[in-house]
């Protein structure tokens, strides 16, 4: 019986220190945050920079990972960075997916995009200051925003998005989501912009207003408020095209892969940060 206990006790350790999808790293996190504050319209930036804590000197960017370092403190919200949808189907339905492991719907990325735009639209009501922490789903929307655009948020349940797939990355080790979150792009900072984030963000910028600008002007589009289901279903897409493709346990990946899947990180990064805009755009008016 003791030995029991310890066995399940050894399991939930393992099962604690599986890493949990998170979505971009640090840097794709500011990166969207820069790009979308930048985007924003004159009600939209007077509105977050009301709500942004006087310690970060009206820069988003620099708490857009916040959601990501309160996720211990605030338990219920880790369920909340990303979505499972079933394997190899390479689809997602907001009802079918939208849901923690407890089976509780709407708890996932699309179900708190919904969820803090809501909140962040009492922003001007009377008597909205006691209902929500209006900082706090700021904080937690930029991130969103950012995760649903990491194609592995949206990825098959039973290798949690690729976390549970080891592969290499160049002589490196790593697992698939991580190298989704992070090693893509520092590769691409440290090979062609000197490891300085400023320069990847510039050119991210200046091709949202040339090469894709008809593009952009796309990727604002959106019916309702906020439109987190379009999202995942272009994620899922481009995780079983692109990061989910050619990869296997104990894959290596360089060049090959890395020079094919860059331009697809690139896209998703300003994507988020458009979009991101323009959600706060049209929450704000
Ligand atoms: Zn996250």
């Amino acid at each position: 019986m003791k030995l029991c206990k310890i066995h399940i006790l050894t399991f939930v350790a393992i099962l604690l220190l599986i890493p949990v999808a998170h979505g971009w790293g640090v840097d794709g996190h500011l990166i969207t945050c820069r790009i979308a504050q930048a985007r924003l319209s004159k009600a939209a930036a007077d509105a977050v920079s009301q709500l942004l804590p006087a310690y970060a000197d009206n820069d988003l960017g620099s708490l857009c990972s916040w959601a990501d370092r309160v996720k211990f403190r605030y338990h219920w919200s880790s369920a909340l960075h990303y979505i499972d949808t079933p394997d190899n189907l390479c689809t997602y339905q907001y009802n079918r997916d939208c849901k923690d492991e407890d089976g509780i719907l709407d708890r996932c990325v699309a179900g708190a995009i919904n969820n803090y735009t809501n909140q962040l639209l009492t922003y001007g009501d009377d008597n909205s200051a006691s209902q929500y922490n209006l900082t706090e789903a700021l904080l937690f929307l930029s991130h969103y925003i950012g995760d649903i655009h990491q194609p592995l948020h949206v990825g098959f349940t039973s290798d949690r998005g690729g976390n549970t797939i080891d592969v290499h990355w160049y002589t490196r080790k790593a697992v698939l989501h991580h190298v989704w979150d992070d090693n893509i792009i520092e590769t691409a900072e440290e090979r062609f912009y000197d490891s300085n984030v400023d320069e990847l963000i510039n050119t991210l910028q200046k091709n949202i207003t040339t090469v894709w600008a008809n593009q952009a002007k796309a990727w604002e589009a959106c019916s309702k408020t906020a439109c987190p289901d379009v999202y995942a279903s272009e994620g899922i897409k481009a995780a079983c095209d692109w990061a989910y493709k050619g990869v296997g346990e104990g894959s290596v990946l360089e060049d090959d892969y890395f020079l094919s899947r860059y331009p697809v990180v690139n896209m998703r990064l300003a994507q988020g940060g458009v979009r991101l805009a323009a959600t706060f755009n049209r929450i704000f008016g």
